[in-house]
């Protein structure tokens, strides 16, 4: 399997997103030189040949979405597709022994975290919802595939109404805007909190407590910049704890980024609770929640959200989806020694 990190996708990201005016397949070329042949892609002897055999090789086999039911909406976990980087990227300050040991103990790789990037499709009585837009075009060939996944479960593009997004990083509003700069939820209202637009979208935007490089940091803020501004016009900001929607309340989860919120979904005595990115990997920032990580913002107010939100949900025994964990990230957390552990769902063939 070939790798894609994501911070050098990030940075190709940014590049496509700046020159719209290129065709999608002449940056795909770009993306994949850097990925194969480790930023030497002027060497790449065929990047069209390339293209289409990577383009095969990201084409889900199984599954991509996942029907399920919260009350009486209709919901699915639909796959934008996959996300790999280093542990040492990912949780930086941890001990690199004792991060070797979690994966080794898990059967996971020890050189590179794969995170499953998981969108929510909800049909409440009045809405169709997307919860997040998925990577579109800022990462390479792994991600991305939200939309064409959603179509092969019979939803349009032109069908969703309301677009609720959880924090503006690139792999949940990346979606917004297509090659060429047009919207591709054309008919979509969107609404975000009034702290995370108003962070990403002010004349200044600093992030001195991220542990990221300049590079990558400068990839977020352009990125999140320029979707939000393209659908400024037709965006709702809401403060933490409203109702964003009927049946859908916008909670507190900032740290990862200043206003990022969490949805909690009720309909008919049940509830679901989407999160944004509080935890992202099982079993790392379960059992280590203390464990610093690089995307986000204030490491630090991320280790104070990442507990709280454990607390709670556990306590509550509260029902997640969760972006970043093994598709379809729907499952409970649960104690375990002084930390967390992860129970998913049971995979349902009917709903
Ligand atoms: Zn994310």
């Amino acid at each position: 399997m070939r790798v894609q990190h994501w911070y050098s996708a990030l940075s190709q990201g940014l590049l496509n997103y700046l020159s719209r005016g290129q065709l999608l397949v002449l940056s795909a070329c770009v993306s994949l030189g850097l990925v194969l042949l480790g930023n030497s892609a002027l060497s790449q002897p065929n990047p069209l040949e390339t293209v289409i055999e990577a383009v095969g090789e990201t084409a889900p086999t199984n599954a991509a979405v996942y029907h399920f039911k919260v009350g009486d909406f209709k919901a699915m976990v639909v796959s934008d597709g996959t996300l790999s980087f280093p542990p040492s990227f990912f949780v930086p300050k941890a001990d690199p022994n004792a991060v070797t040991a979690v994966l080794t103990e898990h059967f996971l790789s020890t050189e590179e975290v794969f995170a499953h990037v998981n969108a929510l499709y909800v049909e409440t009585d009045e809405h169709s919802v997307l919860v997040d837009t998925g990577s579109g075009d800022a990462f390479g060939p792994t991600a991305g595939h939200l939309l064409e996944n959603l179509a092969a479960a019979g939803v349009a593009a032109t069908d969703i109404d309301t677009v609720i997004l959880t924090h503006a990083h690139p792999d949940h509003i990346g979606g917004i805007l297509d090659a060429e700069g047009q919207l591709r939820l054309p008919n979509a209202q969107f609404y975000i909190s009034q702290t995370e637009a108003a962070f990403w979208t002010a004349d200044t935007v600093e992030l001195p407590k991220s542990l990221l490089d300049e590079e990558t940091k400068a990839g977020l803020m352009a990125t999140a910049k320029g979707n939000l501004m393209a659908i400024r016009d037709r965006t709702t900001l809401f403060t933490m704890g409203d109702e964003v929607i009927p049946h859908i309340q916008a909670i507190d989860s900032a740290g990862h980024t200043p206003g990022q919120a969490s949805y909690l979904i009720t309909s008919a005595e049940e509830s679901l609770l989407a999160t944004g990115d509080v935890f992202f990997s099982d079993p790392l920032n379960l059992e280590n929640p203390d464990w610093e990580v690089a995307f986000d913002g204030d490491p630090a107010q991320g280790v104070i959200a990442r507990r709280q939100l454990l607390e709670i949900v556990t306590a509550e025994r509260r029902l997640l989806l969760v972006p970043h964990m093994p598709f379809p990230g729907l499952g409970h957390v649960r104690p375990q020694a002084d930390a967390y552990g992860w129970e998913p769902i049971v995979w349902q063939f009917t709903v």
